[in-house]
């Protein structure tokens, strides 16, 4: 196992961590252990989704075998501990990104939570959510602004809500190295935007995009922020008061949690005039057969049964990460991005996405293989037990503004060694020989 690299963030800052020791922390994710193809698995496509460490996978069949209830309806003693424990569970998530529990609804991810926001102001456009709902409402003219490297989660809900409301979609073009226009942003965001969205990171550049500036530029014309951080929750010490967007989202997967479950972080002011989205049980006050009062958030977004298990489940990957200190976490993660963005570098052939100079950026790659198809290339590295994603991985307008309809991304996590990578690059050095494209590393 490769020792811990020098502990430097890859626009030279200096973490100030412990090294973890990363042959325990492989011990607790059991699937480490597989071997793919008749080699050990080489994970690397964690931005797709996280493995899980056993202390996950315990506490919710721990959960499920022993305190399954219902939560916030039986009086029984089972059913007190379940929400205890549900709601235990609020307050680690609140906890990971700095905020209150009131400001944090489950959903069951962030494609989920994307939908809820853009659903609910669909909602207050329509005059639902009374007067505290108008300052949310859309109507033609006003503008919704996004960025060009979206996840396809935080684009399509947009373009939904801009189609029911007569409101127009605009969007920030990204420039050739991976960063998003600034100057073009200040050109866009005016007085007719209602709304800036955009990535935290990329899941595609990997770059952490400047939420001061949009967050500021957004303020200055009264603009609501909505915050994509399913790419840096999972990396980042995430403190969203502090990065003042309004609304944000993420997903437990990807933060090493159960699938299923997700949370939207929401200003208490914002989620207080937001409308729901999806209605029934558990959402309300009182209800008549013609109407319906509706609780305060977060429970007014919670309708139906919640992931209770897969919320269990999210608090114990939270604890695990706090446990291996979020300073510690980014050193690793910062070792294994220079050490796998450095070596694509040198593989002949290879242009990476998103390789601009002196931008925080998370351990993230991807990357086009000059004259070999981006699934011949996982197929390739798949046959070697390294596990990548291929395709365009739900950001097809950001594939098109590089002119590709398909990349290779590596992603990595605390939990990959400086080993892997190597056998990842090595793997990768001998693709273009292999399909008979000629270039080496
Ligand atoms: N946003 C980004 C940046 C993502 O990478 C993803 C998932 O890949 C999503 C949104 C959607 O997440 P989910 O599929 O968990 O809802």
């Amino acid at each position: 196992m490769a020792e811990p690299l020098d502990a430097r963030s890859s626009d030279g800052g200096s973490f100030d961590a412990r090294p973890l020791d990363i042959a325990s922390i492989r011990a607790d994710f059991p699937i480490l252990a597989e071997r793919v193809n008749d080699s050990p698995l080489v994970y690397l496509d964690s931005a797709a989704t996280s493995q899980k460490p056993r202390g996950v996978l315990d506490s919710e069949a721990s959960f499920l075998a022993h305190g399954n209830a219902a939560v916030h309806r039986g009086a029984h003693t089972l059913a007190a501990d379940a929400t205890e424990a549900f709601e235990d569970a609020r307050f680690a998530v609140a906890d990971l990104v700095g905020a209150e529990p009131e400001s944090i609804v489950w959903t069951s991810g962030a494609t989920a939570g994307l939908n809820l926001i853009a659903y609910s102001i669909g909602n207050a456009s329509l005059g639902r959510g009374g007067k505290a709902a108008d300052r949310l409402a859309l109507a033609a003219g006003d503008e919704i602004v996004v960025t060009e490297s979206e996840h396809h989660a935080n684009l399509i809900p947009w373009q939904e809500l801009a189609s029911r409301t007569g409101a127009s979609l605009r969007h920030i073009p990204v420039l050739d190295d991976g960063r998003i226009d600034l100057e073009a942003a200040a050109g866009i965001i005016g007085s007719r935007t209602r709304i800036v969205a955009f990535p935290h990171v990329s899941n595609v550049l990997g770059l952490v995009n400047p939420v001061d500036a949009l967050v500021g530029m957004a303020r200055s014309v009264g603009a609501l922020t909505v915050l994509d951080a399913c790419q840096s929750a999972p990396h980042l010490a995430l403190d969203l008061p502090t990065l003042d967007v309004d609304l944000a989202v993420f997903s437990g997967h990807k933060v090493f949690g159960p699938y299923g479950v997700g949370a939207l972080y929401g200003k208490a002011e914002v989620l207080e005039a937001m409308p729901p989205f999806l209605t029934g049980g558990s959402m309300i006050t009182t209800v008549t057969l013609d109407s319906a009062e509706y609780l305060p958030p977060p429970q007014r977004f919670e309708a139906g049964t919640q992931p209770v298990s897969q919320a269990i489940g999210l608090a114990a990957a939270v604890r695990y990460l706090g446990n291996l200190g979020h300073d510690a976490i980014a050193a690793r993660e910062a070792s294994l991005e220079r050490r796998l963005r450095e070596g694509l570098r040198e593989v002949g052939g290879v242009r990476m996405l998103g390789d601009a100079a002196g931008v925080e950026r998370v351990a993230l790659a991807a990357f086009d293989v000059d004259g070999v198809h981006a699934h011949d290339v996982g197929q390739f590295l798949d046959a070697r037990g390294v596990a990548v994603r291929v395709g365009h991985h739900c950001a097809q307008p950001l594939h098109r503004r590089f002119g590709l309809t398909a990349t290779v991304r590596a992603s990595a996590a605390f939990y990959n060694t400086e080993d892997e990578v190597d056998i990842f690059l090595d793997a990768l050095s001998g693709v273009r020989s292999f399909f008979g494209v000629e270039g080496t590393r």
